[in-house]
């Protein structure tokens, strides 16, 4: 069986999935699953793990570049996420709070053109914290939101954390360069004044 040569977009397909797609649009997703099953197993797949989506969030299993179709799924089914917005070139301190169970970062950038991104995040002494190749995009959104379990953020120490994002053409132009100050609510031991 040949592969699918015109495969449903992810977010689309969130979309589909939760319902948000306006009658026409869903008509043709619609259309097109009936006659592919790439893309039938694809949605499979996604139903699958959307029944458990809030309960993967909170524990602390998504993460990375999200769809905003995802991230409004996320928020109906009453996950708590904190939100930070970075413009190319800002320094944005961050924290993340009891509660909290996912903080999305949204990178703007030009992405005009670009059809797939990069984005590299290191921490202090230019350690790797995190890195996504070739994430495709709509170009025409002008973001990328990153993701990262609230959990995971709640045992960092304060830290300075620089975001990298490069276009996934060959030509790996920089779209934009940001910094994330992020203060560590958590008391350091011997450092805290007695009660
Ligand atoms: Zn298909």
């Amino acid at each position: 069986m040949a592969a699918c040569q015109t495969p449903v977009p992810e977010s689309t397909l969130v979309d589909y999935w939760a319902g948000d797609l306006p009658g026409d649009a869903s008509d043709r997703v619609e259309e097109h699953l009936y006659n592919c099953g790439d893309c039938s197993a694809r949605l499979s797949e996604l139903a699958a793990l959307g029944a458990g989506l809030a309960t993967l969030a909170r524990q602390g299993r998504i993460s990375g570049i999200v769809s905003r179709a995802l991230l409004n799924r996320l928020q109906r089914d009453g996950v708590h996420v904190r939100m930070f917005s970075l413009l190319p070139g800002e320094s944005v301190p961050c924290a993340v709070f009891p509660g909290d169970d996912l903080i999305v970062t949204f990178l703007r950038a030009d992405l005009s053109g670009a059809e797939a991104v990069t984005l590299s995040v290191t921490g202090p002494g230019s350690n790797p914290f995190g890195r996504y190749e070739d994430v495709p995009v709509a170009g025409e959104l002008g973001e990328i939101l990153w993701a990262t379990p609230a959990a995971f953020v709640q045992q960092m120490p304060s830290m300075r954390l620089e975001l990298v994002l490069t276009s996934g053409n060959d030509a790996r132009t920089e779209l934009g360069r940001y910094v994330l100050e992020h203060t560590s609510l958590n008391p350091i031991e011997g450092n805290s004044s007695p009660a």
